[in-house]
């Protein structure tokens, strides 16, 4: 065994130590997630979100209402064509994973039990993030 991989596993039980008294204070449901950065590129005035899709597919999302969000958050219009999200505007590079965290927040994770194993209900224009661990129903922002 390598000592990175001792020092490594060290590390996770001291983590899973920690986890064990203070189950509130750790949240690595981002983690857990395994979320790629958003890779994007300019190009004249647009900006390509190239792994766009990735993000819908690994929350399990419908990538309309994925897209949508980031389309009013930042108030660019956008779409989607091949799997990447074409938006009309050159945003801050910074702004796309900033957003995808806020998402995780407001839309993913489940407020009462921090589960990311959630889905989104829609009923009468109201959002709503559905736990699909403790059952709860959270209105999404
Ligand atoms: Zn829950």
């Amino acid at each position: 065994m390598s000592e990175q991989r001792q020092s490594k596993e060290q590390y996770n039980t001291l983590l899973a130590r920690i986890r064990a008294t203070r189950p509130e204070a750790v949240t690595t449901t981002e983690d857990r997630l395994k979320l790629p950065e958003p890779k994007t590129m300019v190009s004249g005035k647009k900006t390509y979100w190239i792994n766009f899709i990735e993000f819908p597919n690994i929350l399990r999302r419908d990538p309309a209402e994925f897209l949508n969000y980031f389309r009013s958050q930042l108030a660019i219009n956008a779409s989607i064509e091949n799997g990447r999200a074409i938006f009309m505007g050159r945003p801050d590079k910074h702004s796309f994973s900033a957003l995808v965290s806020r998402y995780l927040k407001e839309r993913v994770i489940c407020p009462v039990c921090n589960s990311p194993d959630t889905h989104l209900e829609k009923v009468k224009q109201l959002l709503s993030i559905v736990c699909e661990a403790c059952g709860a129903r959270s209105a999404a922002k």
